[in-house]
């Protein structure tokens, strides 16, 4: 996570520093990512932006292209504000000491994020579970992490890594499972066209790794044979 530091703090276009901490507090206002100049803004987003319409044999001067390097800039810090999250902040108070300890499941939790290699969207479906070992977290906060992890260039496979070490890390739990099913526009619209394919990527720590039963017990939840079982 430290990775992430020098890039977080202030100089954030002020729609970009609502909607990261919408994610951190759950204050939920979304209509405030507003239209308005793009603060901070330096013009390379939108020079960059004109260069590939000249490029693509467009015109940005024509009048349906005019606001979209502006439009593209607001959109790429939106799309990429999970940089930016503080997970302290994210996680703040929402860890309970509690004597539960049957598995946790959060099921059909909505992501979008972009590839990293066409920044293009990938989209779909978390699923997200643990086994307590004394502490817990609220449920809330569970699809917070998954939009923290999906606001940035991902592939599937590190970002279901990613929320799986971080809910290990910590809760300290007796394991993590992950599983995102997404399709990816890349896939779908480049080349040879597969409308409709999902990429399923999981991820297992702890018990889950270990104890087949476990793993089975958490497949049981999404209503699928547990892979390798
Ligand atoms: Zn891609």
């Amino acid at each position: 996570m430290s990775s992430d530091e020098p890039r977080r703090g202030r100089g954030l276009p002020e729609h970009v520093r609502r909607l990261v901490s919408e994610i951190e507090t759950e204050i939920g206002d979304e209509d405030d990512l507003s239209p308005g100049p793009a603060a901070g803004s330096n013009g390379r987003i939108e020079t960059a932006v004109r260069e590939i319409l000249v490029e693509i044999g467009e015109d940005p001067e024509r009048e349906g292209l005019r606001a979209t390097p502006d439009r593209m800039h607001r959109m790429y810090h939106e799309l990429t504000a999970g940089y930016h999250v503080d997970p302290d902040r994210l996680i703040n108070d929402a860890i309970f000491e509690v004597g539960y300890s049957e598995m946790v499941v959060v099921r059909d939790i909505p992501f979008y994020s972009l590839c990293e290699h066409h920044l293009l969207p990938f989209f779909g479906s978390a699923h997200v579970a643990y086994v307590p070992d004394a502490r817990v977290i609220g449920l809330s906060k569970i699809p917070r992490v998954v939009e923290m992890f999906a606001r940035r260039l991902q592939v599937q496979e590190r970002m279901t890594q990613q929320i799986a070490d971080f809910l290990m890390e910590r809760l300290s739990p007796k394991g993590v499972g992950v599983v995102l099913e997404a399709t990816h526009l890349c896939a779908a619209m480049r080349g040879v066209r597969k409308p409709g394919t999902v990429m399923t990527t999981a991820s297992v720590l702890g018990l889950f790794r270990r104890n087949d039963k476990t793993r089975a017990e958490f497949f049981a939840h999404l209503g699928r044979p547990a892979p390798g079982a």
